[in-house]
């Protein structure tokens, strides 16, 4: 059985029994792969599949020597690094620095010398991170919520709540300042 996990940059890469792999070709009955290494290039082949969401066991239907070791450490590395991506992805409320953080701890002592540095993941954690954070408007015409505002007795819209499925958002029109306030609480 194989699995895929995302490369650094930012293709997919299949691992197999410790063997790092790039996808080839993808053919009716069958996806071709070659070892990462430029100098083995072993071919494998899998059943077919979607590898943009790829099953955690992945049918392997053709595998063949390769004439160097596991490639075990380059493994850990990148799946430490996808647990950070997806960590991000299922909290996008956490700042980057602190999902690295979040996951290093749950690292085992002994793999802690596979773990990437922040430097290197810092700006592929802040772009997953955007993807699911909306980006702040730059004035209030920005702000479209449709649906959401109500009327002041002025006539004047305001918002009162915004449930975004991960955080709640309340706003209110300082009466004499004219200024928005917002204060966003995470759920
Ligand atoms: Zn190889």
């Amino acid at each position: 059985m194989a699995y895929v996990v995302q490369g650094s940059r930012g293709g997919k890469i299949l691992i197999h029994e410790g063997y790092r792999y790039q996808k080839n070709r993808i053919r009716l009955n069958a996806i071709h792969w070659r070892c990462w290494r430029n100098t083995c290039r072993a071919p494998l082949r899998t059943a077919v599949f979607d590898i943009q969401n790829a099953p955690n066991n992945i049918d392997v239907v053709y595998v063949s020597e390769h004439d160097h070791q596991e490639d075990q450490e380059t493994i850990d590395s990148a799946s430490i690094r996808q647990r950070m991506v997806n960590h991000v992805s299922a909290n996008p409320e956490v700042s980057g620095r602190q999902a690295y953080d979040n996951v290093v701890q749950q690292v085992p002592r002994n793999e802690r010398d596979s773990i990437p540095t922040y430097d290197c993941l810092r700006s592929s954690l802040d772009r997953t991170r955007r993807k699911h954070i909306p980006p702040i408007p730059a004035t209030i015409n920005d702000v479209a919520i449709n649906g959401r505002w109500c009327l002041t007795k002025d006539g004047d819209q305001f918002l009162s709540k915004l449930d975004n499925g991960w955080g709640i958002a309340f706003s209110a029109l300082g009466r004499h300042l004219c200024v928005w306030e917002i204060v966003m609480t995470y759920i």
